[in-house]
């Protein structure tokens, strides 16, 4: 039996799409194909818009307290299929389990945030701003909001936006990523169980086409893009042109910087997880250490020690610590600057190309890789690989790591390993990077605090979560009243 065709969610009923384009969803480490995506069209885009407009009006005038009971039932049906999500995370992006619940917690947790919406969304007056004059600033939803997803967060990207949208009094669409389909369409289960009215939630497989239908639709307000940098920009400029709220998530090539004085062990401990954990494939990964001075040869040795060590597999199995890439695609990408940085002269003292995982002999599979003599100009330096791939490149003092963080292209995240509160202090403050850790690889801001970005790695004016997204998904009134 072939795998099955995954269905589009639009007003309230699961469709088929009438689109002769489909693709195939792999299990990036069996190789297998386990499900098939279609490329819908531009018609079921415009019906998806419809039902998410025609129900707009019932659905902003239901009080927020009973649209956070929403919140409530969702997050109870997420939880109990929690460890079900997990596995289909795995399944078909390929990041180990325990990483796959992170992705799902995560999930919930911004389903519990935005449940707090009878608070979030409060306005604000003030009286006699002339005699017998007060003023009011009210805060109400838009329209019609859409997401459109990257594939390495597959079930938590969508729910990094959509739980403050509807919580708002919107109505929404998501576009999940073609490459990795199967846990939004598993979660739009969830969200019929939820059974907010018809029209409410719409989903909508697809790519470009659908994506483009989305952003020149009259009726849609605004969309919260993640993905990469080029096709960040170019949704940023398309939602623009067409009068639309935009915010852009964006690539990444993010630096770990290691003072003399860092705890080793524990720094070793963060930068691999950083750097090989999701097999690389995080916006939030480090790609670049800068090791300052004499610290430079003990984390080059330790880090290619420990990292020849993290077992390699199916990302099901508990005992794995790094899975697949996501695609054929992708492995050879990644392979491809490989080869790019040994042309260029760095030194591969960690190589990953070529790693039999037993069993498995049809997965995409790369294990971890190190080069060592990196210096910024090479390609492999800019240009954002994500795969397991690290470069090391050594730096006289901590000024000439800011340097070379400045002329980054990106601004995602950078992190800091350090025993000196002074320094840890100077990164914070002179780095721009959206996520910043001190002796944390891997900044990831929680629920409550926006997913920040700067330079290419963002582009709008709002980020999600948080205040950040109940900004972005309302809008202020004023309202000034006199009584005669
Ligand atoms: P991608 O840009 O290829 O695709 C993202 C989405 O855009 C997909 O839904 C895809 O269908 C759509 N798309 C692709 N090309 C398009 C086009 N020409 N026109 C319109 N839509 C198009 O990204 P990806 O490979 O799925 O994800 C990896 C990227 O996402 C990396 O660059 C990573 O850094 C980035 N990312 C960023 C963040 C962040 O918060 N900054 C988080 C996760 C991932």
């Amino acid at each position: 039996m072939g795998a099955i065709v995954l269905k589009n969610y639009i007003g309230g009923e699961w469709v088929a799409s009438q689109s002769s384009e489909i693709l195939d969803v792999h299990n990036p480490a069996t190789g297998e194909v386990i499900a098939r995506v279609p490329l819908s069209t531009a018609e079921e885009v415009n019906q998806a818009v419809a039902a998410a407009k025609e129900v707009f009006w019932e659905w902003r005038e239901t009080p927020p307290l009973i649209r956070s009971r929403y919140m409530f039932r969702l997050k109870e049906l997420m939880e109990e299929r929690f460890e079900e999500l997990a596995r289909t995370v795995t399944r078909e992006h390929g990041k180990i389990i325990d990483e796959a619940r992170g992705e799902v917690r995560r999930a919930i947790e911004n389903v519990e945030a935005a449940a707090g919406i009878p608070s979030l969304m409060m306005g604000y007056n003030a009286e006699d701003i002339a005699v017998g004059i007060d003023e009011d600033c009210v805060v109400q939803p838009v329209g019609v909001f859409c997401c459109v997803a990257p594939f390495n967060f597959p079930a938590m990207v969508p729910f990094w936006f959509m739980p403050y949208a509807i919580a708002c009094g919107n109505t929404y669409i998501v576009k999940p990523s073609e490459v990795c389909p199967i846990s939004q369409n598993q979660l739009f289960e969830l969200l019929d169980e939820a059974d907010f009215p018809p029209g409410v939630l719409n989903l909508v497989n697809g790519a470009k086409g659908v994506v483009d239908a989305l952003l020149t639709h009259p009726d849609v307000a605004g969309v919260s893009f993640v993905g990469s940098t080029p096709v960040g920009k170019y949704i940023y400029a398309t939602a623009a042109a067409n009068g639309k709220r935009a915010q852009c998530q964006a690539g990444a090539k993010n630096c770990l910087v290691v003072t003399p004085d860092a705890v080793l062990d524990r720094t070793v401990a963060a930068i691999l997880t950083s750097a090989f954990g999701t097999a690389g494939q995080r916006c939030l990964s480090g790609a670049l250490v800068l090791a300052v001075g004499e610290v430079y040869e003990p984390l080059k040795a330790l880090l290619v020690e420990e990292a020849s060590r993290l077992k390699v597999g199916d990302g099901l199995d508990e005992t794995v610590q790094m899975g697949p890439v996501v695609s054929r695609k992708a492995l050879d990408r990644i392979l491809g600057y490989i080869e790019k940085g040994l042309e260029e002269g760095a030194e591969l003292v960690l190589d990953g190309r070529g790693v039999q995982v037993e069993g498995y002999p049809n997965g995409y599979f790369v294990a971890p890789t190190i080069f060592d003599k990196v210096r910024p100009e090479m390609v492999i330096a800019r240009d954002e690989i994500f795969g397991p791939v690290l470069g090391i490149i050594p730096v006289a003092d901590f000024e000439e790591a800011l340097s070379i963080i400045a002329n980054i292209p990106y601004g995602n995240a950078a992190s800091l390993f350090t025993s000196s509160g002074k320094w840890a202090r100077e990164f914070k403050y002179r780095v721009r990077c959206g996520n910043i850790g001190i002796n944390i690889g891997i900044a990831a801001p929680i629920a409550t605090f926006p997913f920040s970005g700067m330079k290419n790695s963002f582009f709008g004016d709002l980020h999600g979560q948080g205040q950040d997204a109940i900004q972005f998904f309302t809008d202020r009134k004023v309202v000034i009243t006199r009584w005669f």
